[in-house]
């Protein structure tokens, strides 16, 4: 699991660290080696209780390990714990988390955006929200009854009226029902979703930019799990065409805790027009007086923020550039194509049904029984023979409504039916696909 060569690349780098400080009187900070390895001892073992994330074994939820720049830049910046709120807390991580931001946004063709980087994609959907509140008072927010259940609630905590709409067959935002809720001209924002976190399915962008110039209102695009995706070159045309449309959107949030190869602790949020700072306006009277320059305090609601997390982000950034055709979009590549495969495979298998061809990396599948309710208890019992087996899954609920196209000679005897899910986010799973199969059929009730 561990390869001891981060802590080589650790240490060196920390001598580097402090280096820079040698001018100070000596000050080393002491503590109890032998009361600290005794609790440390008691944290190792009880870590031990945990799925094995890391390991391409586990093929379930949005879980996917940082990389090891992550790892060691963020532990590195620990013996700062620089606070990107103000500059006086930490100035290069917020220089770091300043270079980000159009790095990221570049990967949209966007230009200048103004964001900033959050604890998530909860707290960067929430600002989102919260801009778009403030220029469409009283206006509603539409999503899809797919998009994640995050924006009911921050729609919730903001008080702005919020309605679902309906999917179709492949869990994209169905555009005959948001058109039917624009026709009752009192909608602020439509959240499009870039990729959902139940199917992967990503919203028809391109068509509901096109209600925009009929309609007017915000776009807001959910990219949280998927955004990553857009340096892909080989995403299916449509899906392709969704992204494409990114550069016109009026916000995105993006989590690089998800895709991004980052500890968890990193959202980001992005606008297209700057001048939405302006709605983040507050009169600290004790924060911001090192200099004139902007502190990210200023355009965050967040106050106090992990420098650390900036200043992983920036490592894996250097290394990795998100652009298409480096390293980092072949790792994407790698997800894509293992989610095709274990579609594939699970097709050819007498055992399973898998459901809509994957979008993105995330595979949903059915155990083939008679019918919905004997398959549900099927899937249940699947998932613990399988981690019995050291193979993690997760489930997911679906409206047999929803998806009865995809069910074959299933019979729909129920409302829902619990599929089996595995977001295969590791690129490693493209070379595992086989032996998943393999304990998945094992598995089998
Ligand atoms: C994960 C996710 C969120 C919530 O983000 P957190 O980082 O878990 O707070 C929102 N939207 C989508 C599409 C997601 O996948």
């Amino acid at each position: 699991m561990i390869n001891y060569n981060e802590l080589k690349l650790l240490r060196a780098a920390l001598k580097k660290l402090d280096a820079g400080f040698a001018g100070l009187p000596e000050f080393t900070p002491e503590f109890d080696d032998a009361a600290l390895a005794a609790v440390l001892d008691e944290v190792a073992t009880r870590m031990q209780d945990n799925y094995p994330y890391y390991h391409p074994h586990y093929a379930g939820q949005m879980l996917k390990p940082p990389h090891p720049i992550a790892r060691i830049a963020y532990a590195l910046s620990l013996w700062i714990n620089p606070n990107n709120h103000a500059l006086d807390g930490g100035r290069a991580s917020s220089a770091m988390e300043k270079e980000c931001i159009p790095q990221i946004g570049a990967m949209f063709g966007w230009e200048a955006p103004l964001g900033h980087l959050t604890g998530g994609g909860t707290m960067a959907n929430l600002e989102a929200l919260w801009v778009a509140g403030k220029l469409h008072p009283g206006k509603r927010v539409i999503a899809s009854s797919q998009a994640h259940y995050t924006h009911q609630r921050i729609s919730d905590v903001l008080g702005l009226a919020f309605s679902a709409v309906d999917v179709d067959s492949d869990g994209r935002m169905s555009l005959s029902s948001v058109e039917e809720e624009l026709s009752k001209g009192d909608v602020g924002t439509v959240v499009v979703t870039m990729g959902n976190t139940g199917l992967g399915a990503v919203d028809p962008l391109p068509a509901i930019l096109q209600l925009k110039e009929r309609y007017g209102f915000r776009i807001h695009a959910d990219a949280a799990y998927g955004g990553y995706f857009g340096l892909c070159e080989d995403l299916e045309p449509r899906t392709r065409q969704a992204f494409d449309g990114l550069v016109n959107v009026d916000s995105i949030v993006i989590d690089p805790h998800k895709h991004g190869l980052q500890p968890y602790g990193c959202g980001c949020v992005l606008y297209k027009d700057p001048s939405v700072g302006a709605l983040y306006r507050h009169d600290s009277p004790y924060t911001y007086f090192s200099s004139a320059e902007l502190h990210l305090g200023e355009i965050s609601l967040e106050c106090s923020r992990p420098g650390a997390s900036a200043v992983a982000l920036w490592a894996t950034q250097k290394l990795m550039p998100l652009v298409k055709g480096g390293d980092f979009a072949a790792s994407l590549g790698a997800s894509l194509r293992a989610a095709r495969q274990l579609h594939h495979r699970l097709a050819n298998s007498p055992g399973f049904v898998p459901l809509m061809p994957p979008e993105l990396d995330i595979v949903v599948y059915a155990v083939n029984t008679d019918d919905t309710t004997s398959s549900s208890a099927a899937a249940r019992s699947l998932f613990t023979k399988a981690a019995e087996n050291g193979l993690h899954l997760a489930m997911i609920e679906l409206p047999t409504a929803l998806v009865g196209g995809y069910l074959g000679n299933i019979e729909i005897n129920s409302k829902s039916v619990t599929c089996l899910r595995s977001a295969l986010m590791k690129p490693e799973h493209e070379d595992w696909c086989e032996r998943v199969v393999d304990l998945l059929e094992k598995s089998l009730p």
